[in-house]
């Protein structure tokens, strides 16, 4: 396949755009070569400038969880930009899609929208900070919640000592209030919190971890995170802007019933548009302005184009339970056929998945955390990357990602990605 245009229309955003991308991840520095750039989408394909279709297997990182232009957020859309695209104001929509959440999801009370993933992280934070009345949070490496400076704290050598910033720009002072944890690793925390006694807000952690590939936790872990927070005056928060509304309709604390004090959305409550969402129960989210003392808010918040792809998105979610399970089969299907070929192509790979996630690592030991994660071979997932390209396939540019299977894929797609990567993993 010919990637031709792409490349041109990369070279003019390079220009006037830094890296031609606005997100990194995009400009595919993993793995060399110019970003595809798309025209159009629809269910389970991606339709380039080239001319080319590809199988999408990001589904725009998540969001996409029942395939692009899903004609009923397609539809609300575009009914509601005619109303009017955003007035400051309160909506009736805004209390619709609050009420649906709140029924989905189990143990929150109150949530609020805000644009994005990131902000969402933020605000659960400070919102955190301001009723424990504590400054510093654990997090793991590893785990992303979006790119507000607490948060971009890298994986440092030692667990107990402070984390140091990975990007200029967060301040040192900001760094040593975020202290760093080896996922999956309990005794881990525990050191840490013994460490730090009475000053720990909050731990943040995606109950399933999607931002290194995907690794579910150990049988325990979250359960013992829970144990923690609970016995120390801690809240814990899921960051679950990957994985709520995707692995089951209530998220992983419905999926692996373990309950958080707040919950992080993003993603797939936003049905594709700029949405994120933090939720727990009343007595804390009444912390917030104008009710109480943490102050948060935003211009566009609850914006009705999104809010009404948001609730289009999780009505076809919740009247409809079986979609979790297909997409599991679907993906298991996926993991089955790929482990078989790698297998006889006698590739070194371990697969992780878990609902509709799934990721390959290009090494034999388990991927349980950032560490194992990163002992992944880079070459060999470049090659794969390019290749699987050259076959119409798209997964992310990335070895740290996970793949998101849709519903919106066919089992015959699912044959020719086997095949693909069939065809690719004996170049190797
Ligand atoms: C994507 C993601 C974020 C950040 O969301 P944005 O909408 O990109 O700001 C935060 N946490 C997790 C777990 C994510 O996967």
């Amino acid at each position: 396949m010919l990637y031709k245009r792409s490349s041109q229309l990369f070279a003019e955003a390079e220009k006037v755009i830094p890296g031609g991308v606005n997100s990194p991840v995009r400009a595919f520095k993993a793995v060399g070569g110019t970003p595809i750039f798309v025209k159009s989408a629809k269910g389970a394909y991606l339709y380039d400038e080239d001319g080319n279709r590809l199988i999408d297997y990001i589904n725009s990182w998540g969001p996409m969880i029942l395939g692009h232009a899903y004609e009923p957020v397609v539809h609300a859309v575009i009914e509601k930009a005619k109303l009017g695209t955003s007035f400051g104001m309160p909506t009736e929509l805004e209390t619709q899609i609050a009420a649906l959440a709140v029924a989905m999801v189990p143990n929150i009370d109150k949530i609020r929208f805000v644009n994005s993933g990131t902000e969402a992280c933020m605000s659960a934070v400070r919102l955190a900070r301001g009723f424990t009345k504590k400054d510093k949070i654990i997090k793991f490496a590893g785990c992303y919640h979006g790119h507000s400076d607490s948060f971009l704290i890298q994986a440092g050598s030692g667990a107990i000592t402070f984390g140091s910033p990975n990007s200029p720009g967060v301040t040192a002072g900001t760094a040593k209030d975020t202290l760093l944890a080896r996922y999956n690793d309990l005794e881990n925390v525990a050191i840490l919190i013994e460490a730090n006694k009475n000053e720990i807000a909050a731990i943040i952690v995606e109950p399933v971890a999607g931002n290194m590939g995907c690794i579910p936790p150990n049988k325990g872990f979250l359960e013992g995170l829970r144990q923690l927070c609970t016995d120390n005056g801690i809240l814990l928060i899921f960051d679950e802007v990957m994985t709520g509304f995707r692995l089951a309709a209530g998220g992983v604390q419905e999926l692996l019933h373990v309950t958080a004090d707040i919950v992080c959305f993003g993603k797939v409550i936003g049905g594709g548009l700029p949405v994120g969402a933090f939720a727990a129960r009343a007595e804390i989210m009444n912390y917030l302005a104008p009710l109480g003392p943490v102050y948060q808010a935003g211009t566009l918040s609850g914006n009705p184009l999104a809010m009404a792809a948001g609730l289009a998105m999780l009505q076809a979610l919740d009247s409809d339970r079986t979609i979790f399970k297909r997409l599991e089969e679907k993906t298991a299907y996926l993991a089955a056929g790929i482990d078989k070929v790698l297998k006889a192509n006698d590739v070194t790979f371990t697969i992780n998945t878990i609902g509709s996630m799934i990721s390959i690592h290009f090494d034999a030991a388990p991927v349980v955390d950032f560490q194992t994660a990163a002992n992944g071979d880079n070459e060999t997932f470049k090659n794969f990357f390019h290749g699987l390209l050259q076959e119409g396939i798209y997964i992310a540019p990335s070895a740290y990602e996970t793949w998101f299977i849709t519903d919106a894929l066919t089992y015959a797609d699912l044959d020719f990605t086997i095949q693909a990567i069939d065809k690719v993993s004996k170049t190797f």
